[in-house]
């Protein structure tokens, strides 16, 4: 690992000054991310500011929903009673994500600030537009089973990791940040995380030196009937292959409002807005369901290894809107169980 200074400010404004007037400097929460990068020799801050000790932890009932801490843990999150009450999906995702040590250590801000886990990203030996702009992308002809099959582009075709994003994002969150003069701003969550474009080192659309201080979540009726659904090879600390963060609410089985949003498709959770159309007005049903799914597939464009996803993709969304009908059970399946359970409800 690179020499690198290290401050623990107590005082935000003095630590977003810091920041902001040192282009190579960064925020420093949990650091279950950062650290191993830095390790890695991916990133290489010249300063981290110890954000840990800062308040910004609350987790608190408002006029319009609920405003969660950054710096509060992912664990406490999505055991808090608020969370788990009024917005079980976002508990179900948080508690998909890593493993239950990760999740006391990262902080909600850093979970959003976390970058991709393209292995390419983490080999500085191999080209990488994300890491070093302009060598490249070593995935586009290379390994991409765990890559994008939307919104990617000729430079990067990486897929964001975040569970806790995903629920996010189908809750239509709202982030907000403070910069330098405690000057704050809120940004839509379909705002935040950004397609690569020509521009894959940029994650998200904060400006160097602004911190995430909350996060909003607007009431909403979703809270009977969610489930988020992760697919992935193995049972626990891995990533989604794809992942469903679904919500409805019915009247008599006829879907009056639905969320669906999908993780592991895209270098942002990407939010199925041609299936949620489809869905409105319709009958909660299987068949509705698959067809709604199918018509949002419809438009991946998948790459050489990850032909599956589209597949996958179809019968994840199903799942997790039954999941979702059944009143939401936590649920994780790994992607052999899901094909298997699938091809044996087809045959029956
Ligand atoms: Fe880098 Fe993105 Fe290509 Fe992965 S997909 S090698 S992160 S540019």
């Amino acid at each position: 690992m690179r020499p690198f200074k290290y401050t623990s400010e107590s005082d935000p404004t003095i630590a977003i000054k810091i920041v902001s007037t040192n282009p190579t400097a960064k925020y420093l929460g949990g650091g279950t991310n950062l650290v191993d990068l830095m390790k890695e020799d991916v990133m290489r801050p010249s300063e981290l500011i110890d954000v840990t000790r800062w308040k910004f932890s609350k987790i608190e009932k408002t006029k319009s929903g609920v405003s969660i801490g950054a710096n509060a843990t992912n664990a406490i999150t999505a055991n808090e009673e608020i969370i788990r009450e009024d917005y079980p999906l976002l508990s179900m995702a948080i508690l998909a994500g890593a493993s239950a040590q990760i999740r006391n250590m990262a902080t909600n801000g850093g979970n959003l600030n976390q970058r991709t886990r393209c292995t390419y990203f983490y080999d500085v030996n191999m080209p990488c537009n994300k890491r070093e702009p302009g060598t490249g992308c070593a995935a586009v002809n290379g390994e991409n089973k765990n890559h994008a099959i939307f919104g990617w582009s000729e430079k990067c075709i990486a897929t964001y990791p975040s569970d806790m994003a995903v629920a996010l994002a189908a809750l239509d969150a709202v982030v907000h940040v403070e910069s330098l003069n405690n000057t704050i701003r809120s940004i839509p969550f379909a705002d935040f995380h950004r397609l690569p474009g020509d521009h894959p080192e940029k994650d998200n659309t904060l400006k160097h030196g602004e911190f995430i201080t909350s996060i909003g979540l607007p009431k909403n009726q979703f809270a009977e009937k969610s489930y988020y659904l992760k697919i992935r090879e193995r049972s626990s600390y891995a990533f989604a292959l794809v992942s469903v963060a679904a919500a409805l609410v019915t009247d008599a089985d006829m879907i009056k409002e639905v969320r669906i949003a999908l993780g592991g498709v895209a270098h942002k959770p990407w939010r199925a807005s041609v299936a949620e159309k489809w869905l409105i007005g319709k009958q909660a049903t299987e068949t509705n369901f698959r067809a709604a799914a199918s018509a949002e597939l419809k438009n991946a464009k998948p790459l050489q290894h990850n032909k599956y996803k589209v597949g996958l993709a179809i019968k994840a969304i199903v799942r997790a809107l039954e999941g979702a009908m059944l009143g939401g059970v936590y649920g994780t399946m790994e992607a052999d169980s899901l094909n298997k359970n699938q091809d044996h409800e087809r045959n029956r």
